[in-house]
């Protein structure tokens, strides 16, 4: 086998690990977060190639390139069939604008595509391991419901999912609470940052160390590099010429995974001209900037897009890296980023909840296609880029749709009259029956659950 691409930490204060430690670890053991050491360059006859090929074929095609050495081809292979089997349409809006939806998964979000390979991966991993692996996730809503599908039934892994009831929707909360088996769910009295806080504090306890604790949160590199897969996707199959057509596209983003995907993408021969990043009012990042100074909000405001209510989106680190920069745990800039350069290659703004119900609303009544508020903050976000940029108007753009209309049915019979349509993934989900723990936002039970469960006391 090749040798295996080596992924590095943000902090630079452990040495490399390969993908396989990378995955389990989820966060590298400095508290930094794993990148590649370097990013495998599609020529365009290479990207040409790919074209027209279905989309576990494209994955696998560009995952090979950083798990060879750790998973053979003919693996990679079959994880991406078996991990990949619902549509990814590419719909014209107008022009030559087009919404990519992401949506057609098992729990209609785009959290899917990276769920369900991380858990594959990890599955094959664990085949060779001692001992069974617990993963963590604080959730606002999908990444629950996401992480705990892809793992359901998985041998010898665990999920704990924290959801702050008050926060989710009913459909959301039934799609992490009906499944049972490996997965448990716990309703915290609290507010996400609550969920967040307590995961946080459990990896970081002396006195779970005899629990293999890991996250499924997009700290996990596992969570990153299957997002890159569908911006490939999306310009090998709408560029009209191969051979450097630009791109723009637009990524609503809360705790930027997603927008990381895109900036992967480029970094592998895409050639994205523009990455717009599109936040809901927690505009930490279009601040950072527009000004070079970086303050998280806390809390998160909440708006009606809830799965991008974050004030301080861990991935930032990441970016901060990728453009000479240092960012650690907490959030501070310890070394500048190239601030032009990041200008350069991105477009960031943030989008009110009024402007993206008119953005649902206009986009029903001009191109009768439905949106849901993060798509909505999408779509808005690559208009205004166009509104400040007249002259790029034909340019070739793609915005994503992160989750189905169906998720969020009362906010869109409220501002547009329409009762989504139910896709097949949400469809029985009253019927079935919910079990969850319930519990106050306190560490100590938490702890306490934790380890009756899985350290036997
Ligand atoms: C998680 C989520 C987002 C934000 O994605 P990030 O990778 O956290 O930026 C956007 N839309 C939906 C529907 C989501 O579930």
């Amino acid at each position: 086998m090749s040798e295996a691409m080596q992924f590095y930490s943000t902090n630079r204060g452990v040495p490399p690990v390969n993908l396989a430690q990378a995955l389990l670890q989820g966060q590298a053991g400095d508290r930094g977060l794993f990148l590649p050491e370097r990013f495998p360059w599609f020529k365009p006859d290479s990207l040409a190639a790919l074209k027209g090929l279905p989309y576990r074929e494209v994955a696998a095609a560009i995952l090979r390139t950083y798990s060879a050495g750790v998973f053979d081809d003919e693996t990679t292979r079959a994880l991406c069939d078996d991990a990949y089997d619902f549509d990814v349409p590419l719909e014209c809006v107008t022009g030559r604008r087009y919404l990519m939806r992401l949506d057609r998964g098992p729990t209609a979000s785009f959290k899917d595509f990276a769920a369900r390979m991380m858990a594959r991966w990890m599955s094959v991993l664990m085949r060779n391991e001692d001992g069974e692996l617990v993963i963590l996730t604080a959730t606002s809503g999908d990444t629950g419901s996401a992480v705990a599908h892809a793992y359901y039934g998985v041998d010898r892994v665990k999920v704990v999912v924290l959801f702050p009831p008050a926060e989710v929707s009913q459909r959301q909360r039934k799609q992490m609470t009906t499944l049972g088996g490996n997965v448990t769910t716990i309703a915290v009295d609290g507010k996400f940052d609550d969920c967040q806080a307590m995961v946080k504090r459990a990896f970081a306890d002396p006195e779970l160390q005899a629990i293999r604790l890991t996250s499924a949160n997009s700290i996990n590199i596992g969570r990153l590099l299957p997002q890159s897969v569908y911006y490939v996707y999306a310009y090998v199959n709408l560029a009209d010429a191969l051979v450097g057509e630009p791109i723009a596209i637009c990524v609503p983003s809360g705790n930027f995974g997603d927008m990381m995907g895109a900036v992967i993408a480029r970094r592998m021969g895409v050639p994205i001209e523009r990455i717009v990043v599109a936040t809901n009012a927690n505009d930490e990042v279009p601040t950072f900037l527009r000004t070079g100074e970086y303050r998280k909000i806390v809390p998160s405001r909440v708006c009606i897009s809830n799965a991008m209510n974050v004030g301080h989106p861990s991935n930032l680190a990441r970016l901060v890296d990728l453009y000479g920069g240092w960012m650690d745990e907490t959030g501070a800039l310890r070394e500048p980023a190239d601030l032009n350069a990041m200008r350069c290659d991105l477009y960031a703004v943030s989008i009110s909840d009024d402007e993206t119900r008119a953005t649902i609303r206009d986009a029903y009544e001009q191109h009768q296609i439905v949106l849901e508020p993060h798509g909505a903050v999408g779509w808005a976000g690559l208009l205004r880029f166009f509104e400040d940029h007249p002259a790029e108007a034909d340019r070739l753009a793609v915005s994503v749709e992160t989750a189905h209309p169906a998720k969020f049915p009362e906010e869109i019979q409220a501002t547009i009259g329409v009762d989504p349509e139910l896709p097949p993934s949400l469809e029985g989900l009253e019927q079935r029956t919910e079990h969850f723990e319930q519990m106050p936002a306190e560490y100590e039970p938490f702890r306490k659950l934790l380890l009756e469960k899985f350290a036997g006391r």
